[in-house]
């Protein structure tokens, strides 16, 4: 059943996970304003919203305030791979917290509900496995992943003195490593590295000895988690959004070679500083209260995202 029509606004609409959201709640009858500055963002990835009338793009930086009359704002906006969030440091720093400041700033005006696309980054390298939401976290302020992890925690605190102080209504998610098709060829980020490497037979390269683990979700099973944490009734999180299926990188190179009939080799690298060795989510609290959990085998969502590159590749 079609819940009441909101007028929605997705900061970093035209980005991965943007766009898959925009398009879902265009499915469910919404109106879509998706925002976006296209740094690693892209035309093309919604381009097939473009001819729907609940659908408006506009190219802005969530750095700048806005006005828009909505009901529910998502959010995204912020590089998500450390390729591109380290490229400019200062940059992802006011991204995260100017974005935040000038989005519930906008909530609070308009008394819109506003979500927070947070990361499983706030754990940093964790002591505690899996990661449940009563954990503080282990994040260097200093090094090169800081300015996306303390960004995207300062955002969270945002969040909560927003709605301490002025009442607004918020949420809070920290989604895990999620993939799928529209990541960016060379986003940088592992699964979308190792499927293009394969798929091309060149070497895949490997951080370290790839025995650091990682959680891997499929991308439709993340908007659904989304939409059921917007649409959810006294419940601001933070809550877990990814898959607890944990897998070496060594091990995920593997099933993308044998998936893509790869002839590529895995070349070891030196380790990433500050690299998580573990990560793994708690993801009890979205069951309890969402009734969410992901049902997309990592095999099942691999091959699809195999599909789409491969698409992708021959289109050249
Ligand atoms: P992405 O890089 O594909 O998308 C980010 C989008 O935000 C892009 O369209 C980009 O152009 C836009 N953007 C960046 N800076 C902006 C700015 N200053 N103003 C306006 N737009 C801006 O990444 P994604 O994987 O789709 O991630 C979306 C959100 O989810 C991010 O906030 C990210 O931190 C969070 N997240 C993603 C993952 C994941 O595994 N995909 C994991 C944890 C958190
Ligand atoms: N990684 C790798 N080779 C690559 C890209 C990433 O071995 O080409 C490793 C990286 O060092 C990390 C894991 O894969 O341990 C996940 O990296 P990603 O950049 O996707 O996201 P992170 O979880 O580190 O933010």
């Amino acid at each position: 059943m079609l819940s009441a029509t909101k007028r929605t606004l997705v900061t970093g609409g035209a980005g991965f996970l943007g766009s898959f959201l925009c398009e879902r709640l265009l499915a469910e009858g919404h109106e879509v304003i998706a925002l976006d500055n296209f740094f690693t963002g892209s035309k093309r990835n919604i381009t097939p919203l473009l001819g729907n009338s609940s659908f408006e793009l506009i190219r802005h930086d969530v750095v700048e305030p806005i006005l828009i009359e909505v009901d529910w704002i998502f959010n995204l906006a912020c590089p998500a791979s450390p390729v591109h969030y380290q490229y400019n440091p200062v940059k992802t720093v006011k991204t995260s917290v100017m974005g935040a400041i000038n989005m519930l700033g906008l909530a609070k005006r308009v008394q819109a509900q506003i979500l927070q696309a947070s990361t499983s980054e706030v754990y940093g390298d964790p002591e505690v496995h899996p990661q449940t939401e009563d954990y503080w976290g282990s994040v260097n302020p200093i090094g090169p992943r800081s300015c996306y992890d303390e960004g995207k925690r300062v955002a969270e605190t945002l969040v909560m003195d927003y709605h301490r102080q002025n009442q607004v209504d918020v949420k809070i998610i920290r989604i895990f490593n999620t993939y799928g098709p529209r990541m960016h060829p060379n986003d940088g980020r592992v699964v979308s590295n190792f499927i293009v490497a394969a798929l091309n037979n060149e070497p895949i390269t490997l951080f370290g000895d790839g025995s650091q683990t990682r959680s891997f979700c499929y991308v439709d099973d993340l908007i659904e988690g989304i939409l059921r944490m917007m649409q959810s009734k006294d419940f601001i999180g933070p809550v877990n959004l990814g898959n607890p299926g944990e897998f070496t990188v060594m091990e995920l190179a593997q099933k993308v070679i044998q998936l893509t009939n790869s002839r590529s080799q895995v070349i070891p690298r030196e380790k990433r500083k500050d690299d998580p060795i573990r990560r793994r989510p708690d993801i009890s609290l979205a069951q309890q209260k969402l009734g969410w959990q992901p049902q997309v085998p990592l095999e099942e969502g691999l091959q699809k995202t195999i599909a789409y590159f491969d698409g992708l590749l021959q289109e050249g």
